[in-house]
Formats: structure tokens, C-alpha cells, sequence
């Protein structure tokens, strides 16, 4: 198989520099994708000296009425054609060299940040492969997304059983937090992240391939001691891995994603028995409103591992090359 490294001769920077955005808003002036940027209110939230956000999306009671995905049929499967040109960007080169190597881009009718897109297995499998999460790493760093999220099944996955990741030209604030570099191997440093109120490993350097087998053999470890995990990568291809507990917060009576574990609480309306979109607007807002700092901290404790879990995962697991 080739090298999924990316050459600086295979693709033409230039050509990608607003790709994603203006086909973003080529989608939202067609009304295929529910997005009204003016009406998205942010409100800083400290959660133990970590400046985090909260975040109304108007548009999410939209997708509460109008989004019901199949019982029984994948909704990404049914969407595999979109994997060529539709949406515009299919027949871009990141697109084609994605495309490649098992990876499709989809569009999000509903999203919550700007520029928002989905990247899809093109198989129906619950992860990325290896050679997968290289080539999604290869993409941002090439096209220079600012952050992916990847939520599997028990992290928040919408559709657990088909491995998708989202991608948007946004920052989490998570990226900001100060690292310490605690190990390195084959040249990847893992990093912790001690003003994070939990667990936290932050992967860099190295090469591409070097970082995603790394990531590989820690999300197997934590995988084999009953955890599961989310991803985020930044804009530099650093893999920031957090460690799961559970899926749903108790305290919150809500699923929680990979968003809020990255600094930016979705205020959202999933337990509601109201169908009329002004109306959950409204339901909305008012928890986005009352949403404090003490609830970030409960949904965040409730949904992923202590702190310490750092240090027993840094004794007890070891790089098997
Ligand atoms: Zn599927």
C-alpha cells in the first residue's frame, strides 16, 4: 500500500484555502444545511480555571423536529453516494485522496459549528482503521481544518455502528490548555493535560503514522479495561485522546459528545416531548441561559475518567512495536 504521507506536490494548497468554507455556505444558501450564524450566542463558562463555553444553536430545534435517522437502515450507508462530487467538494483533490483511502465526506444538514462537515468510513465499521485516521490526520493538517471530533459507540455517537468524525473550521478550547510532555515513543510525545479536570493525553511530533499507531495502541488499552474514548485533533494533526466512562450524564440527564468534553457545552432539547421548533427554540435558550459552571463540571465527571487515570495509564501500559 502507498505511503498515505501526504506530498507537498500532491496536492495544491492554494486550491483548498476556502474550499470547505464557501461550499459551506453554497449548502446554507440552498437550505440544505440549517445554519443561522448571526443568531449562535456563546457565553464563557470557567470550569476549574479552564475557560470553557456554552453555546445556543437555534437551529438544533430544526433538527430535533425534522431529523429522525432509520431504525433499521445505517443513515450514513444510505448517504454513500454523496461520496463523489454532490456537494461539491467530491471531486476536490483532498476529497479524491480521502476518497482513496476509505474516507468520504459528507455534509451535516445540522450543524452546530461553522463550516461544519462530516468524514465517513466509506466501510461500514465502528472505527477508523489505521490507515483511515493517518489520512484524516494528513487532511487537516494539509487543508488546515481546525478541529476534528471523533465520538464512538458509549462516547456520543449519533450512529455508533458506522465510524464518522466531525470537521469544522472552529477551535475547542481544549487546545489551549497547558500540556506537560510526560513519555515519548518513536519520537511521538504524549503530553497530559494537568489544568483539565480530567483525564487527558495529548499526542504530537513524530510522523503522522508514528502519532496514529500510538493512538491505536492506547485507545486498545483502554478499550481492553473497560473504557471507550474521543478523539480530537487540532489543527497540527495533535491527537488529543480523552478517556470515557460512560455516555450519558446522569446529573445532566443528557448524552454528552466529544464538544462539551472539548470545551463547549451544546445546550440541546433531547428529552423533550414538545415538537414545535419555536417552542423547543425557546427550551433551548432557557437551559442555555441557566447552564452554569457547576453543571459543566457535573457533566464532564459524569462522562469521562478521573485525573488520576493519567498516571496509572503512563505505569501500566506499554508501546508494543
Ligand atoms: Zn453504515
Amino acid at each position: 500500500m502507498p505511503s498515505p504521507e501526504v506530498e507537498d506536490n500532491e496536492l495544491d494548497l492554494r486550491d483548498m484555502e476556502s474550499c470547505f468554507e464557501r461550499t459551506f455556505e453554497d449548502l446554507v444558501l440552498a437550505g440544505r444545511t440549517h445554519w443561522i450564524e448571526h443568531q449562535v450566542v456563546d457565553r464563557d463558562i470557567t470550569v476549574r480555571g479552564c475557560l470553557f463555553r456554552a453555546r445556543y444553536v437555534p437551529t438544533f430545534a430544526d433538527r430535533y423536529v425534522m431529523y429522525t435517522p432509520s431504525a433499521t437502515t445505517c443513515p450514513i450507508c444510505l448517504q454513500s453516494e454523496k461520496w463523489e462530487p454532490s456537494i461539491g467538494i467530491g471531486d476536490s483533490k483532498l476529497a479524491s485522496f480521502l476518497l482513496s483511502r476509505g474516507v468520504g465526506i459528507l455534509e451535516n444538514n445540522f450543524p452546530y459549528f461553522r463550516g461544519q462537515f462530516l468524514l465517513c468510513s466509506v466501510p461500514h465499521i465502528p472505527v477508523f482503521s489505521i490507515p483511515q485516521l493517518e489520512a484524516i490526520v494528513n487532511f487537516v493538517t494539509v487543508a488546515a481544518i481546525q478541529t476534528v471530533t471523533f465520538q464512538m459507540e458509549g462516547s456520543g455517537a449519533t450512529v455508533p455502528a458506522h465510524a464518522h468524525a466531525s470537521f469544522f473550521s472552529e477551535k475547542l478550547p481544549i487546545f489551549d490548555l497547558s500540556r506537560i510532555v510526560r513519555s515519548s515513543v518513536e519520537e511521538v510525545d504524549i503530553s497530559v493535560c494537568p489544568d483539565f479536570p480530567s483525564s487527558a493525553f495529548v499526542l504530537s511530533s513524530g510522523s503522522i503514522r508514528n502519532r496514529v499507531n500510538v493512538t491505536k495502541q492506547i485507545c486498545e488499552f483502554l478499550v481492553a479495561n473497560g473504557l471507550v474514548y474521543n478523539w480530537l485533533i487540532d489543527v497540527n494533526g495533535d491527537i488529543f485522546i480523552i478517556p470515557r466512562t460512560a455516555e450519558k450524564s446522569i446529573r445532566m440527564n443528557r448524552k454528552i459528545g466529544a464538544a462539551t468534553v472539548g470545551g463547549i457545552y451544546l445546550a440541546y432539547c433531547d428529552d423533550s416531548k414538545l415538537r414545535n421548533a419555536e417552542s423547543l427554540r425557546q427550551l433551548i435558550w432557557d437551559r442555555f441561559q441557566s447552564f452554569t459552571a457547576v453543571d459543566y463540571e457535573a457533566a464532564l465527571t459524569d462522562v469521562t475518567a478521573p485525573i488520576s487515570l493519567n498516571e496509572e495509564i503512563l505505569q501500566h501500559w506499554h508501546f508494543e512495536s
